[in-house]
């Protein structure tokens, strides 16, 4: 199948002024040179800390920032550069679910209006046709049809998300990207809104791309998963292949930290806390990015950047010793030293 989305070497920095009068422009190298696919009917999780560059690719991929460089495909259209009047048609086809439910819904506007102002926008329906699309997607997504004429106020938080996803579905979008769905909402709804994605998903074919922090999520809803480091993907690969063994140290480290109930009660391995903190994405670390935390670091870590390989089938890693990887995918001439 071909893929849905494809982003080849996207960048975004963002010029920020800088030193003591303010004059020196400088850029937040927010993402810096990323690759992904994701096929249709399929869920791309991307993982990392805050300030790794998830967010910032969620809203190139939406458009809602304009790339400095690099290309994104969606459904065989460059739309890299597409003006906001080009991208018009493809809204409907791509659509967005917001981290909190409380800031991206218009408190003074009815649920009626709020899920079905797409429908208004573009003018594809009566407005008796709107109200039962719009009761119909609060059905889909879990929400009671009759309560139409509410406020946001008068909703729980996980309700709230899912009138947020009511309205990303009202144009019968292809693909949904979602930036931290559920890390507002309390842990005990959490579950909740996952499942209804996953429904969905399987309901009706949608493909999405989501992005957290939070690794057991992330685990639960995806197919594949993308871990970004300082503006890089520096891991991607199938779930469980993914998880199972993870192969860049930083991967490792992220893992560690994630409680794992493990069969038999067996300890789970020894959490690996890292040193130091996020270095700035104004001046990241020469080669690797990771080397100034790695407990794993070579001389060459400083010197090469270690290019994404692919060492399992489907599963890359940019690093020069990863974990759990054939000898072979060791640097030549240090794997032995
Ligand atoms: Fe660590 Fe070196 Fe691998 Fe970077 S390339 S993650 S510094 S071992
Ligand atoms: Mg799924």
């Amino acid at each position: 199948d071909a893929p849905l989305l494809r982003v080849s070497s996207l960048v975004k920095h963002f010029p920020i002024r800088h030193g003591v009068l303010q004059r020196q422009i400088a850029a937040v190298r927010a993402v810096d040179g990323i690759d992904f696919e994701v096929a249709p009917g399929q869920t791309l999780g991307i993982v990392g800390e805050s300030g790794c560059g998830k967010s910032t690719t969620a809203r190139l991929i939406m458009r809602l920032d304009e790339p400095t460089a690099g290309r994104i495909e969606f459904d065989g259209h460059d739309i890299t550069h597409l003006s906001r009047g080009a991208i018009r048609p493809l809204r409907r086809e791509l659509q967005m679910v917001f981290q909190d439910p409380y800031s991206s819904l218009n408190p003074r506007h009815t649920v009626g209006a709020i899920v079905g102002a797409p429908f208004r926008l573009q003018k594809v329906k009566t407005e008796n046709g709107v109200k039962r699309a719009v009761q119909d997607l609060l059905e889909l997504c879990g929400l009671n049809p009759e309560h139409y004429n509410r406020y946001p106020h008068e909703f729980s938080g996980g309700q709230r998300q899912r009138i947020g996803v009511a309205r990303a579905l009202a144009l019968r979008p292809k693909m949904i990207v979602a930036d931290e769905p559920v890390s507002a909402l309390d842990v005990s709804i959490q579950a909740q809104i996952v499942n209804l994605l996953d429904d969905l998903q399987e309901e009706l074919g949608l493909t999405y791309v989501i992005i957290a922090h939070d690794l057991a999520v992330v685990r639960h809803v995806s197919d594949r998963v993308a871990v970004m480091y300082l503006g890089k993907i520096v891991e991607v690969g199938g779930r469980d292949s993914l998880y199972g063994s993870p192969m860049h140290p930083y991967t490792v480290a992220l893992m560690s930290a994630v409680p794992v109930p493990e069969p038999g009660g067996r300890d789970r391995a020894k959490r690996i806390l890292l040193s130091g903190d996020v270095p700035s994405p104004v001046n990241p670390p020469p080669a690797c990015r990771f080397h100034t935390r790695c407990w794993k670091a070579q001389e060459i870590c400083r010197r090469e950047e270690p290019p994404l390989r692919e060492l399992r089938p489907g599963h890359m890693v940019a690093c020069h010793f990863p974990e759990h990887a054939p000898d072979e995918a060791q640097v030549p001439g240090t794997a032995a030293a």
